[in-house]
């Protein structure tokens, strides 16, 4: 924790500065203010819990202080969102409360800021089933949901004012690429060589992944199409800023680690399936013991490596009779044997090298 601000000048010129917020306990994040000639955009918010909006508002004096920039809540001329979980638009109200600058979100992301209370729900619904599948003790999911429930205290609905499909992917120098997959709305937004990645690609920790069956759109089958599509912006990137941990360079390099960080979880689950295990006891072989909110990250981590590799044949749920039958309790899943374990890599055919080089 306790970064310090950063500056960077892009080579055309645009000015960021990256605000480091910590945004709940033992989770340091970063708002990103953009000053070109075309616009002052704020990119993403932080949480608004505990000293969240402070830290926000004694970075935008610093700008004033340290950097000589005429920048207030009065001249922001954009709030972009590179997605919709709480640690990055939680802010939101109290920015709404100080600047009339439009916000803006992918399409796919926009109604867990305008529906909020809806998405939680229709979410908690899947959640409480796929934690009922994943074979916990009863008392354990109640704990879990309870959990979950927390954070509808955190936020309101409330309008965004632009989307960026409808705005054409772009607005002014910057550019949107949507990766859905760590949410369904994310996005990497491309300015000169610089790139901000929101949660998608980050220089030290791997992106939370879940399962698709509790929203659609995300999953790891999609993030890693995202990724795949994320690995050719590294011959125009030489600067990542993500919402997390320290700013990288080589993108194509993080990239495949992150790629091969993947292929060996799954081919771990693929050697723990021997034998028919739930998701929880796979989340237990993958992470160890976990407690509180780390435990429904594991759950759904794991969950999200089942997911991909049941729906793509590699394992089968041999007493799917019983379920039929009673419509209820612990799933198990095992390897289909004889099914060799395939993942392409990040670039894998030479077509797709081609259109790489193409589009420079
Ligand atoms: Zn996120
Ligand atoms: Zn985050």
């Amino acid at each position: 924790m306790n970064s310090p601000m950063q500056a960077f000048v892009t080579q055309a010129g645009a000015r960021i500065y990256r605000i480091p917020l910590e945004l709940f306990p033992q989770l340091e994040g970063f708002a990103h203010v953009v000053v070109t000639e075309h616009l002052i955009a704020l990119v993403d918010v932080g949480s608004g819990f505990g000293d969240s909006n402070e830290q926000l508002e004694a970075g935008l004096a610093s700008l004033r202080s340290q950097y000589g920039e005429a920048i207030d809540w009065s001249n922001l001329t954009h709030i972009l969102i590179t997605h919709a979980h709480i640690d990055h638009f939680g802010g939101l109200p109290y920015v709404r409360e100080r600047t009339a600058a439009p916000i803006g979100i992918h399409e796919l992301d926009r109604r867990v800021l305008t529906g909020y209370e809806e998405r939680l729900a229709t979410v908690a619904g899947r959640l409480t089933r796929f934690l009922a599948e994943a074979g916990l003790e009863p008392e354990e999911q109640t704990d879990l949901m309870d959990l979950y429930h927390l954070g509808k205290q955190l936020f309101a609905s409330m309008p965004v004012e632009f989307t960026f499909e409808a705005a054409g992917m772009d607005l002014g120098p910057l550019e949107f690429v949507h990766v859905p997959g760590h949410s369904p709305g994310q996005v990497l937004i491309l300015l000169d060589e610089l790139m901000f990645s929101g949660d998608h690609i980050l220089g030290q920790i791997s992106p939370h992944v879940a399962p698709e069956r509790l929203s659609l759109n995300t999953g790891l089958g999609h993030y890693l199409d995202s990724l795949k599509r994320t690995r050719p912006l590294a011959d125009r990137t030489r600067l990542v800023l993500g919402g997390h941990n320290p700013p990288f360079t080589d993108l194509a390099g993080r990239v495949d680690e992150i790629w091969e960080l993947y292929r060996g979880r799954l081919a771990r689950v693929l050697e723990i399936t021997g034998s028919a295990r739930s998701v929880a006891e796979i989340a237990h072989e993958l992470f160890g013991q976990t407690g509180g909110y780390h435990r429904l990250l594991a759950l759904e981590e794991a969950g999200a490596y089942v997911e991909y590799l049941h729906q793509r044949g590699y394992l089968a749920i041999p007493d799917f009779e019983r379920l039929e039958r009673e419509q209820t309790g612990t799933v198990r899943y095992q390897r289909v044997e004889g099914e060799a374990y395939r993942m392409p890599g990040p670039a894998s055919t030479a077509a797709e090298i081609g259109e790489r080089h193409l589009r420079i």
